[in-house]
């Protein structure tokens, strides 16, 4: 390896580092600005398109809990993580035909927004005698070309995946619009938080509701102080992604 590249790896590896431990201090400065231990917090990482060198290289200075987007890729990368040291988890959409290729391997799926698809989930855990923890993806900002349910249809989804034997809802997962500014983001965080809280407080059998799963690299502080218990950073961590 020439040395250019050598120093170009050293950086990134460096960069990793440091952002890991801001991204730590950020996420233990909001919890305690909202009353909350950071222990409280799960900081998932977002790993597409990144080697699992690196992501390794996060998880030795003490990340937990990995998240990818797609089941090819994380197929491609699955004998290469480091899962004696982390969990890894699907955030991305699923197809229902793809299920069979992930369960057993994630130990947690953010993105159930249809009952189809939690049939699957569960029909596919059975067979392998297993149980697999989801969350429900909500479509906060009602955008037509996005996953998640809309919030009118939740709790009947909701009630409807609590019945299925091998699935076990652990929460609400969201994914709010593009926003201009903090304040604007905050709405939708603040109106996913008042969900989950109505939720939580009906306590279904069956139903969990231990994870509410939303902030991503722009805005993962302000998730935290409306009531985020897990964000997920990706490019803040890793640096902007490179597309191949
Ligand atoms: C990529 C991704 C993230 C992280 O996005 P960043 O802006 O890079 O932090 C979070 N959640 C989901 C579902 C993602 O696909």
């Amino acid at each position: 390896m020439t040395e250019k590249l050598l120093t170009d790896k050293q950086k990134r590896y460096d960069d990793i580092k440091a952002n890991y431990f801001e991204i730590t201090e950020n996420i233990a400065k909001a919890a305690e600005e909202s009353g909350r231990k950071s222990e409280e917090i799960t900081f998932l990482a977002a790993t597409k398109t990144v080697e699992p060198e690196f992501i390794n290289y996060a998880i030795s200075l003490g990340l937990k809990k990995i998240g990818e987007n797609r089941v090819q890729e994380l197929l491609s990368k699955y004998e290469s993580y480091d899962l004696k040291n982390a969990d890894l988890q699907f955030i991305g959409h699923l197809q229902t035909n793809k299920v069979r290729q992930i369960i057993g391997k994630v130990s947690m799926i953010q993105s159930v927004d249809s009952l189809k698809l939690a049939k699957e989930i569960s029909r596919q855990s059975e067979m392998n005698k297993l149980t697999t923890d989801v969350l429900i993806e909500v479509n906060i900002g009602r955008e037509e070309n996005k996953s998640g349910v809309m919030e009118e249809q939740l709790e009947e989804l909701i009630g409807e995946i609590s019945l299925l034997k091998n699935i076990k809802v652990r929460g609400l997962m969201s994914v709010p619009p593009i926003c201009d500014s903090k304040q604007e983001i905050c709405k939708f965080f603040d109106k996913m938080y008042k969900i989950f809280i109505d939720i939580s407080t009906k306590k279904s059998d069956n139903v969990y509701m231990d994870y509410l799963s939303m902030g991503m690299s722009e805005d993962y502080k302000e998730a935290i102080l409306c009531g985020a218990n897990m964000i997920r950073v990706g490019s803040g961590l890793f640096g902007a992604r490179i597309y191949r």
